[in-house]
């Protein structure tokens, strides 16, 4: 079949998938005797992260958690951050810890992710979780490869016994992805910027995820005809007019070759802050069930 016989590929679109994991979400918090209360720390004023932290606290209070925005200065010291997280990690009151990324350049994230206690680690990138998640182990994932596992669950594309293409290695996506995507039993292989012939790879894919930050870097002839293709992939392209328009790692026409696709935006990006409340909420529930034993629903 050509491509242009085939069907447009079935859009994944986040928002549908998102409703549902912050249903879940929602139902399971009414379930706990205490309201699950997510501690969002940002250092500075850098215009994306104060946006990203008012859209996490505002999100989370549609659910019905609660959260709280502790917005230290710009000249935050390295101690002062790690005291704060040491008090919030002492507050049985507060179930999880989010480290708004990046921090001003004079402040090194991984001791503030050190020190942040594992059973509150809702971004799931305390080595801790990152141990529990290879060797397939309970524990918080971290919140974008996580709501891929949902968006995929979600419209019932089938993972186990798949060939499954990451493209993309890095902390936050493509190796937690990896990791996930083998413990739902599919046939994974990793590509990054050394990888010879990508289009080789990805070809072979039946579920190719890209996140590789580099605009249209997959195009048709990268896909087999009817795979699965998730693209993470949020890059700022000029229009001209100064604003930029937000594009994908996947060429828009990959559309005519594969089987299903997820639109950028209103894909991937509304999972991640979905699963980033459903892990405060998972996180409530293991810390209530530490304390006073199985949870009753
Ligand atoms: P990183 O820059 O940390 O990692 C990018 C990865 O892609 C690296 O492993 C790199 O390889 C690989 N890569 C880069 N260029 C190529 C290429 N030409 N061919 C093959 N591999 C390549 O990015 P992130 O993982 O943090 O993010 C990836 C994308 O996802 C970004 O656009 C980001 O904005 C987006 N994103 C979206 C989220 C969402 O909610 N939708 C959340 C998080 C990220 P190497 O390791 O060899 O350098």
């Amino acid at each position: 079949m050509t491509t242009a016989e085939r069907a447009p590929a079935r859009p994944l679109a986040g928002p549908p998938a998102a409703a549902a994991l912050l249903g879940e979400a929602a139902r399971r918090a009414q379930a706990l005797p205490t309201t699950p209360n997510l501690a969002l720390v940002r250092v500075g004023e850098d215009p994306a992260s104060v946006s990203y932290v008012k859209g996490k606290a505002k999100k989370a209070a549609e659910v019905g958690l609660r959260s709280q925005v502790h917005a230290l200065p710009e000249h935050t010291t390295a101690a002062e951050l790690l005291t704060l997280i040491h008090t919030l990690n002492a507050n049985d009151d507060v179930h999880g810890i989010l480290v708004q990324l990046p921090l001003p350049a004079h402040l090194d994230p991984q001791p503030a992710l050190l020190a942040l206690d594992p059973r509150k680690d809702v971004d799931g990138l305390h080595p801790v979780s990152t141990g529990l998640l290879w060797s397939a182990q309970p524990g918080l994932r971290p919140c974008t490869p996580a709501g891929v596992m949902a968006l995929l669950a979600h419209y019932e594309v089938p993972v186990a016994g798949s060939r499954a293409v990451i493209v993309g290695r890095s902390v936050l996506v493509g190796r937690p992805m990896a990791a996930l995507l083998l413990n739902a039993s599919a046939t994974v292989t990793v590509a990054h910027s050394r990888t010879p012939d990508l289009g080789a790879v990805t070809r072979d894919a039946d579920l190719l995820i890209v996140a590789a930050g580099q605009a249209h870097l997959i195009t048709p002839d990268m896909v087999k005809p009817g795979a699965t293709v998730i693209d993470v992939g949020i890059n700022r392209v000029p229009t001209g007019d100064g604003r930029g328009r937000l594009t994908g790692d996947v060429h828009p026409d990959v559309g005519l070759v594969a089987g299903a696709l997820t639109p950028v935006p209103g894909g991937v990006g509304p999972m991640t802050v979905a699963q980033l409340l459903m892990n405060t909420v998972l996180a409530a529930e293991r810390q209530h069930v530490e304390v006073h034993g199985e949870l009753v629903r």
